[in-house]
């Protein structure tokens, strides 16, 4: 299993932002996690990244613990955040060989290369990331991710408020690294999910409500409303 979530339960102050959530997520898949605004959907990303300690519960991705093998855990996953934090200031490719520094990698120069390829940031890479448009910041933010090849790639809302031809390009970026890596990518959009994913966990209130293949979804849930209209019929 390249992710499994047991019994997590996640309390700020009074409120249940998760309520004892479980999933297992097998290699190779690409699952969309899918919710409204405040289901709890960056809370379980940030516990996955251990980012953020569950108030109660486990979590193991690829078979590391996050509450005794964090370190060797983050090695694992590639994670871009809700926020994406980029440092403006800096040019495209000195931020990626920074960052490959932080993962001590060897050949920091090739490895830049490839995810400057993979992520068509070519014509990019010598320009201020402030100067860039908000597809390409987030394009910054998917090779900070997977500069280091990682096993499982966390996205948290990686096509909020890009236009219609950004959309697609992310989304087929996001395939391409699927096919051969496990992916879990949240986001609010029925439609992102059928484009990119094979699986869809549907988060409510902090609840899992569906965990399922696209292809079993019920029929009319062209929005996310009539999904939940639909699940909660049954
Ligand atoms: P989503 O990403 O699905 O929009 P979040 O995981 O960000 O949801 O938030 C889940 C719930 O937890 C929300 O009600 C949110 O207001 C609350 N929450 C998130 N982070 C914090 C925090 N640091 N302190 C208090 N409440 C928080
Ligand atoms: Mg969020």
């Amino acid at each position: 299993m390249s992710i499994v979530v047991k019994n997590v339960t996640k309390i700020y102050g009074k409120q249940y932002a998760l309520n004892n959530v479980s999933f297992e997520i097998k290699k190779g898949e690409v699952v969309g996690f899918l919710g409204p605004n405040g289901a709890g959907k960056s809370t379980m990303m940030k516990i996955i990244t251990c980012f953020l300690p569950p108030t109660s519960g486990d979590v193991s991705v690829c078979g590391l613990d996050i509450w005794n093998d964090s370190l060797e855990l983050r090695k694992k996953v590639g994670y871009l955040s809700e926020a994406n934090p980029l440092y403006y200031d800096m040019y495209v490719r000195e931020f990626l060989e920074f960052i490959a520094g932080v993962h001590h990698l060897k050949n920091v120069g090739a490895e830049v290369d490839r995810v400057i390829k993979m992520t068509g940031l070519e014509l990019e890479q010598h320009k201020k990331i402030g100067a860039l448009s908000r597809g390409y910041k987030q394009r910054v933010g998917i090779a900070q991710a997977i500069i280091h090849n990682p096993e499982v790639l966390i996205l948290d809302e990686p096509t909020t408020g890009l236009d219609p031809n950004q959309l697609v390009e992310i989304r087929n970026l996001i395939k391409q690294y699927g096919k051969n890596k496990t992916v879990l990518l949240s986001t609010h959009i029925m439609q992102e999910v059928e484009a990119v994913c094979d699986r869809v966990i549907i988060i409510n209130h902090g609840n899992i409500v569906a965990d399922t293949t696209i292809d079993k979804l019920p029929r009319d849930s062209a929005s996310l409303e009539n999904l939940f209209h639909e699940l909660t019929q049954k």
